[in-house]
């Protein structure tokens, strides 16, 4: 991990962070529109980060060859595909700017943007979300799915996720720190970013479709990224059965007592097969939601003991910008 403090003076140093996996179609929309953006803006030093996250198609030598072209972009080259968290870890690991702006190489998050990112933090936000308006380019499903994990994770967790902001964002170098100063492995950016706080703008804009190839992530991918997400910031999963057993046996004292007294009163009777089967079979399926739980909880426990990194860079391309 190199990342060394840059050298004090009066333009600053903007970092963009673009993760790359599999994207090789769209690298040439990608150059083009944010050297657009970023050469338009006054007073600012530029670098963009490439991250090739175990691209299989021609994206590394495409990135590679852009970067002994263009000294501006650097690569960092990852040994394989580690997801577009971890991507996107380090990207912001390797950035050196004095602030930083993660964005996605599809060209969804728009680049015009940037300048006005860039605005709110010259006007003193540590950091400048940018929140999407709009998603419609999002089929209905992706966009009820996402809303409601939304509210389900901001119910159960005391961090609060922005709804509808991606990892498009601009940090100051203070925030960027600060995030990097976090020992976890198991990253959920967007949780980690809404936890480490700061002088927060937010910004609106209307996502676009993709400019080319196509999305990587499935709904399986997006459902295990979603317990990802709740697992990382709640425990409430866990302390529920706490609840759940305690009503079960207060419900099941009283049934007991009104099972007492029936026979006191009426003697036995054999019927009941049915509700013991019942109960049996719904308490029995309740263990092992609960043990299912608790093995998602230690999963990560055991995860994170390992103490593996985040991901592992192959190699750097591209000479560092000495300006
Ligand atoms: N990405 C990545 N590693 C992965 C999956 C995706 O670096 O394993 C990158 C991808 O190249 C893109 C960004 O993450 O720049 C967002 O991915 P995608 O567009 O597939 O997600 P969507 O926009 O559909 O949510
Ligand atoms: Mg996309």
């Amino acid at each position: 991990m190199t990342t060394t403090a840059t050298e004090p003076t009066t333009t600053p140093l903007i970092s963009i962070v673009a993760p790359f996996y599999n994207e090789a179609e769209g690298i040439e929309y990608f150059r083009e529109a944010i050297l657009a953006v970023m050469e338009g803006i006054a007073d600012v030093r530029f670098e963009i980060v490439c991250v090739d996250d175990g691209s299989k198609d021609s994206t590394l030598s495409q990135l590679v060859a852009l970067s002994t072209r263009d000294p501006r972009f650097r690569v960092v080259e990852l040994t394989r595909n580690f997801g577009k968290e971890a991507a996107l870890t380090a990207g912001i690991d390797f950035a050196r700017g004095n602030a930083v702006i993660p964005i996605d190489s599809d060209l969804q998050d728009p680049p015009e943007l940037i300048p006005v990112l860039i605005d709110e933090w010259r006007k003193g936000a540590e950091v400048v979300l940018a929140r999407r308006a709009d998603r419609g380019t999002d089929s209905f499903l992706k966009r009820k799915t996402a809303e409601m994990f939304y509210s389900f994770h901001n119910r159960l967790s005391s961090v609060k996720i922005p709804h509808n902001v991606g990892d498009f964002r601009l940090m100051d170098r203070v925030a960027v720190d600060a995030l990097k100063s976090l020992p976890e492995r198991q990253r959920f950016m967007k949780g980690l970013f809404a936890w480490i706080g700061y002088k927060t703008v937010v910004v609106d804009y209307v996502r676009k479709p993709r400019m080319a190839g196509e999305t990587k992530f499935s709904g399986w991918k997006l459902w295990n990224f979603a317990l990802e997400g709740i697992t990382s910031f709640s425990t409430a999963p866990l302390r529920i059965w706490t609840y759940v057993g305690g009503i079960g046996a207060l419900l099941t004292v009283a049934y007991a007592l009104f099972i007492i007294t029936r026979t006191l009163i009426h003697g036995i009777d054999l019927p009941g097969y049915a509700s013991l089967l019942v109960a049996i079979l719904f308490f029995g399926s309740l263990q092992l939601i609960s043990v299912g739980l608790l093995g998602e909880y230690i999963g990560r426990i055991y995860l994170e003991t390992k103490q593996r990194p985040t991901y592992l860079v192959r190699r750097e391309h591209g000479t560092p910008d000495e300006s």
